[in-house]
């Protein structure tokens, strides 16, 4: 039997349009699928090999550390029912931040008094769908 060769990593779709913050933790949940866990410490600082980061998508994850062990992804729990994921809402004026879990991001921001803002939530990150075949 041939050594079965392991599929090819799949990069993250995310939107470069929210704050840097948002796109850190849509990063970190979708790593956090990928690998399986529902906390960012349940990692043990091992990437999954999975997924290909870029080095920007990797430094957005450094630049943002902080707010990584915050961030749950959903989970099925002893009692059958699931622990909702929890993320973040970042405010695109302020940068200001709160954590959310299911539901969407409040119509303004309720971080800062008087900012204009409304906040973005971030969601997981999905899989980005293969260009390589197109070219070939
Ligand atoms: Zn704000």
């Amino acid at each position: 039997m041939p050594p079965r060769t392991p599929p090819a990593p799949y990069r993250l779709k995310t939107n470069p349009a929210v704050p840097p913050m948002a796109r850190a933790a849509s990063i970190a949940l979708g790593l956090m699928r990928a690998a399986g866990v529902t906390r960012w410490a349940e990692m043990g600082d091992v990437l999954p090999a999975a997924v290909e980061l870029a080095d920007e998508e990797y430094r957005l994850l450094v630049d943002h550390i902080e707010i990584l062990s915050f961030l749950r992804l959903q989970s099925r729990l002893e009692d059958g029912t699931r622990a909702p994921t929890v993320t973040v809402a970042v405010c695109p004026e302020c940068g200001e931040w709160v954590l959310i879990s299911s539901g969407p991001a409040p119509n303004r921001c309720e971080m800062t008094r008087g900012c204009a803002g409304k906040p973005v939530k971030a969601v997981v990150a999905t899989k980005e769908q293969p260009t390589r075949q197109a070219a070939a």
